[in-house]
């Protein structure tokens, strides 16, 4: 057998090469080889590994040092750990084998090439490499002591504590398991982003490229709104673009990590691609599908004109991101330690970081489990960083799940007992789908095989009469919302885009700062407008609770009330309060000018016709066209429901059920209070009735009528719902495909029935 080299070049790796290259290697390898443009690499394989550890005699002495170790010993096992990484450490690596590395590194380019080192495992069968604890990544490494040294802290990764106790416990034997490190050019982008090969839910041959200025970083982590073009394979042209206010990038810093800077003004609101780059990114996209044989999730960058391909992976469905979607029959065996409300699915493993209080949020790391008793909105910069969120109180419909949701982070809410039971630094896994908190960490299916699955079943678009739309909170999920292919937006809640500035309403008029609370209105909803051109975006006047107020600059003035829910929020808010009113007016207004007639009003809380008429008329003073412009209502107390039929003669455009307060001002059952959340029955039937009856008013008046709160985004209620009329259904981003597709079937059994009774006649 032809023995394997130390140093194997990206274009000589085959994904068969992978015991030699892992599993990165072998993906790098495999790119390279389809003529993808990916940066230049060359992997240090696992056979120049064993090599060493033969060659400088610590094969031996390395093993017997923890042979006899009782893994479940945790000071025993750490001890071990560090000698073995320590003896790994020391060795001097074979001079043939530094000067290979070093003729490879000079090879890559003259002078001196900064070079991202990072571990590849090599076991095929490890389910995830991050359990094996081979998950080093050393970013920024110039010049030969620092790669030879970048290399062999890799390998010392393969003895990490953590690593050495679940191989054990997989049954790996310790002696044979060998690891590959990767060497790869760091590409500095200047422009760079992500794109989906296809559409990622319909499957349809539209390549979605989102970009922005400097490295991916940006836009995979959603600080920044990116340019969005859309490629249509098939006439092979750019059908849509949109170009977003790019406020800021992430660049490198020196020699060291990566910084975020602020955007020269000049470079903002410039087009990021011109349409020969998105042909060109869209063709290698094409490349990539064509030879996976399954739609794409690739990560691009561009420096001075040269393209790269930095990752490409199945698409991950809309949804699933950051948690994966199953675990494996291990999860049977592990120690639940809390349990509550499955609140955002996913499933995500990390360190434990307990907030008390908002001020504390600087400990939280990125990857960590958030652990908190209620999340505030000032709390998203924190819940945008972790893998999950756990808290102890609180529903379906709390801060904490509806911004979870959004941003594709699983949690798990009301557990009640979370902030007690569990310890800042244990490790944990969080299953959002089931509302379970498991001790350690446990295997779980890579996201990109569930998600492969639900690509090519989810291939044909599916139209449905009833129209399907999508719940937005944050602009920064507009683009996401915006990819389900939902019909419009059933409602933007804009309190949690004020929420984010951390200051209240009435600090901006105290502060004569109503200009800037003006344009941070008008600006986050013109993201979402722009994700949605020529669909229905129906906009939600303000509607925080007083209590989601009180931890902002301006809260000390938020009246104390016995209960928020019931109190100043909402329309009677806004009625009592003209100039709140009049700058979120003042927003609107600027965007119906700048030509956005997609932009639909809809007032939240409305108990009694008169309100909805105060509102109007206050927006006609306001100089507002009230009769040409959208207006409807939110159907979320009874008495609205009740009174239908006034609200209808008073010319609402629409009604949309905002069924998390329906409930529970229908049942008396606080929707935040975990205590009684198993009484929070969305089928309860004084519940539907007064759904039914709404829907059948506002058909009778031909005026669309909708949904908005979280049981929309059930597929049982949307088959409830259609069946008895409703005219749009509006869900989150996770729950757009199964509504659609509940839809789709409850319209066809339908028809299929009426055809089948006139047959039978
Ligand atoms: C609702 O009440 O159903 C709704 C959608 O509004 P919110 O959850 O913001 O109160
Ligand atoms: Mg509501």
């Amino acid at each position: 057998m032809k023995e394997v080299p130390n140093i194997l070049w990206l274009e000589e790796i085959r994904k068969e090469d992978i015991v030699s290259v892992g599993g990165k290697g072998a993906s790098l390898g495999e790119m390279a080889s389809i003529g993808l443009p990916v940066p230049k690499a060359f992997v240090v394989t696992a056979q120049a590994f064993r090599r060493f550890l033969v060659e400088t005699g610590i094969e031996k002495k390395l093993f017997t040092a923890y042979d006899k170790l009782d893994v479940e010993d945790n000071e025993a096992l750490e001890k071990a750990a560090e000698n073995a990484k320590a003896m790994v450490l020391k060795a001097k690596m074979p001079p043939t084998l530094k000067d290979e590395i070093r003729a490879s590194y000079k090879k890559m380019e003259t002078g001196n090439l900064i070079v991202a080192v990072r571990s590849s495992a090599t076991a095929e069968d490890l389910p995830d490499a991050s359990f094996a604890g081979q998950q080093e990544t050393y970013l920024n490494i110039k010049g030969d002591p620092a790669l030879i040294e970048a290399v062999q802290k890799c390998w010392a990764s393969l003895y990490g504590a953590r690593a050495i106790y679940y191989r054990a416990k997989q049954g790996f034997d310790d002696h044979t398991v060998n690891i590959a490190v990767v060497v790869q050019q760091l590409v500095h982008s200047e422009k760079a982003g992500v794109m989906f090969t296809s559409h990622p839910i319909t499957g349809e041959p539209l390549t979605i490229i989102e970009g922005s200025w400097g490295l991916g970083e940006a836009v995979v982590s959603g600080s920044v709104s990116p340019d969005k073009y859309v490629f249509d394979q098939r006439s092979e042209k750019v059908v849509d673009t949109l170009i977003s206010n790019k406020k800021v990038e992430i660049i490198a810093d020196g020699d060291h990590g990566t910084k975020l800077v602020d955007v020269p003004q000049a470079r903002q609101d410039a087009q990021v691609l011109n349409n020969a780059e998105v042909a060109k990114l869209a063709m290698y996209g094409k490349i990539a599908e064509n030879h996976y044989g399954i739609p794409q999730d690739v990560e691009w960058g561009i420096v001075s004109g040269t393209f790269y391909i930095l990752q490409s992976r199945p698409i991950t469905t809309i949804g699933s991101s950051k948690g994966a979607k199953g675990m494996s029959e291990q999860k049977q065996d592990a120690k639940i330690l809390v349990r509550g409300q499955g609140a955002a699915p996913g499933i995500a493993s990390g360190k434990v970081v307990i907030i008390r209080d908002v001020k504390d949020t600087g400990a939280v790391k990125e990857g960590d489990i958030l652990v908190t008793r209620m999340t505030n909105p000032d709390m998203v910069p924190a819940m945008r960083k972790v893998a999950a969120i756990v808290t102890d109180e609180g529903g379906m419909t709390c801060h904490a799940a509806i911004v979870s949701r959004e941003l594709g982070t699983p949690a798990v809410v009301g557990t009640k007992t979370a902030t007690n039971v569990l310890m800042t630094g244990q490790l944990v896994t969080v299953d959002g789908e089931k509302g379970l908190v498991y001790e350690g960490e446990i295997a779980h299916e890579k996201p990109a095989q569930a998600a492969a699955a639900a690509v090519i079943t989810g291939h044909t678009q599916i139209i449905t009469a009833t129209s399907v739309k999508v719940n937005v909170s944050i602009p920064e999920a507009a683009a996401r919302a915006a990819a389900t292919g939902a019909d419009g937006v059933g409602l933007l809640r804009i309190e949690h885009l004020i929420l984010g500035l951390n200051k209240t309403p009435g600090w901006f008029i105290a502060n004569n700062k109503e200009d800037e609370f003006v344009r941070e209105l008008h600006d986050g909803i013109k993201i979402v407008l722009d994700a949605f051109p020529g669909k229905p975006v129906w906009v939600r006047t303000l509607d925080a609770p007083t209590d989601e107020f009180r931890n902002m600059r301006g809260g000390e003035n938020e009246p104390h009330e016995h209960n928020p829910m019931l109190g100043w929020r909402g329309i009677r808010r806004d009625l009592q309060s003209p100039d709140q009113f009049r700058l979120q007016i003042e927003a609107f207004q600027q965007l119906w000018k700048e030509g956005y007639d997609n932009l639909g009003i809809m007032f939240p809380m409305v108990s009694h016709p008169d309100q909805f008429t105060a509102a109007k008329e206050k927006m006609r003073a306001l100089g507002v066209d009230v009769e040409n412009v959208t207006l409807g209502i939110m159907i979320e107390i009874p008495s609205s429901a009740i009174m239908i039929e006034e609200f209808l003669k008073c010319g609402i455009k629409f009604a949309s059920f905002g069924t998390n307060d329906l409930i529970q001002y229908t049942l008396a059952i606080d929707r935040n209070n975990e205590n009684v959340a198993d009484m929070y029955n969305p089928q309860h039937p004084a519940v539907l009735h007064l759904i039914h009856d709404a829907i059948q008013m506002c058909r009778a008046y031909n005026v669309e009528c909708s949904i908005c709160g979280q049981a929309g985004s059930d597929p049982k209620m949307a088959i409830w719902l259609v069946e008895h009329g409703i005219a749009s259904i509006s869900a989150n981003i996770d729950a757009i495909a199964k509504i659609r597709e509940a839809v789709a079937k409850t319209e066809k059994r339908i028809i299929l029935e009426a055809a089948r009774s006139r047959d039978a006649e």
